[in-house]
């Protein structure tokens, strides 16, 4: 990536957990899934009994990760994380599941890249809150069943439909996280602010909230960045003209597209007239793995109406050509 705005790996200040809300009224957004979770919540507290097995999905930086640590601690249990690339081999979640606590949450980020044989495992784990194990083997292999306490699992996906048929039925609880509005990425912005002790005005938090892609985890990173800029710049307080120079400067450009967003535009139009083009084609011409184009880049651009996934293929739309000041091509647009 030549702009690490937006990789889509974790960053240090993810790691950080200073900005990371610590309780569902803290969460800004997502007014419906957080009504919801408030209610499972509040019904398996007072039943004693672990919560039904969560699914978040949607868009990197939404909150997917915070929201699970949020749900573990209103239920007052133990919360475990994982992920699906880091789980190699049965055994790996088998041990994860034995070493979990009644009630306990277990989080495992990117479910959808679980090795398969795991997810067989997890199976069995979900639905009867048994393992079961393979001892010994030919002939005189058998396998043993391992009660486990009531848990909940919580996944993450990006998309729900990367998730096998199996998978996503075991999760009683389905939630998607939708882009934030302009409103409450101003909210996530002076919040951050705030915590990070940076006076930071009405227009300062609006100019960042509006080029943040719907995204809290861009709104946090561009917050340090123009933090950074107006420090070195003697300014004390983050202004709209402060947070329009310092994002300007990292590309970052009114509707918050960086340069990486403009070159994947750029290639539909100036290349393939606009489209329809293969998403591997794409990924191979900009050097981009073929997931974070679907995964990071596109999702947005979608959204802002730019750009439609065909059958055959992306295809720019009328505000695509536009953000780029281009004219659509005569007679090509359907
Ligand atoms: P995901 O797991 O969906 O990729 P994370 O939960 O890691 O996203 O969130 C990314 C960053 O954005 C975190 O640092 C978190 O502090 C911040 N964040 C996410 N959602 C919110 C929210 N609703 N309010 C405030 N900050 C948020």
């Amino acid at each position: 990536t030549d702009n690490p705005l937006l990789a889509s790996d974790r960053q240090p200040e993810d790691v950080d957990a200073a900005l990371r809300p610590k309780t569902l009224a803290e969460f800004v957004g997502q007014a419906a899934a957080k009504g919801n979770l408030q209610v499972f919540i509040e019904s398996a507290r007072s039943r004693r009994e672990a919560m039904d097995h969560v699914l978040f999905f949607g868009p990197p930086g939404l909150g997917k990760t915070t929201l699970a640590q949020i749900v573990a601690r209103e239920l007052g249990v133990g919360f475990r994380a994982t992920s699906g690339p880091v789980i190699a081999k049965a055994g790996d979640l088998a041990a994860l599941l034995t070493n979990l606590e009644h009630g306990d949450v277990l989080f495992i980020d990117e479910i959808h890249r679980l090795n398969p044989v795991v997810e067989e495992v997890l199976y069995p784990a979900m639905e009867d809150r048994a393992l079961d194990l393979m001892i010994g083997e030919g002939p005189s292999a058998r396998s043993v069943r391992i009660d486990l306490p009531p848990f909940t699992l919580i996944g993450a996906t990006t998309r729900q439909g990367l998730l096998q048929t199996p998978l996503r039925d075991r999760f009683g609880i389905p939630v998607r996280l939708n882009f934030y509005t302009v409103p409450e990425l101003e909210h996530v912005v002076t919040r951050g602010a705030h915590l990070m002790g940076v006076g930071i005005d009405k227009g300062g938090a609006t100019e960042i909230a509006r080029r943040a892609r719907g995204t809290p985890r861009v709104a946090g990173r561009l917050l340090r960045r123009v933090r950074d800029f107006a420090h070195v710049a003697g300014s004390e307080r983050i202004t709209r003209a402060v947070a329009d120079d310092s994002l300007t400067r990292l590309e970052v450009d009114a509707l918050g597209l960086d340069a990486q967003d403009r070159r994947y535009l750029t290639m539909i139009a100036d290349i393939y007239r606009g489209g329809p083009v293969g998403v591997e084609t794409l990924a191979a011409g900009l050097s981009e793995p073929r997931d974070t184009i679907e995964e990071v880049i596109e999702p947005y651009l979608i959204q802002l109406g730019m750009v439609a996934r065909t059958a055959r293929g992306r295809c720019l739309n009328d505000a695509g050509w536009r953000h780029l000041g281009l004219a659509p091509p005569a007679g090509t647009q359907g």
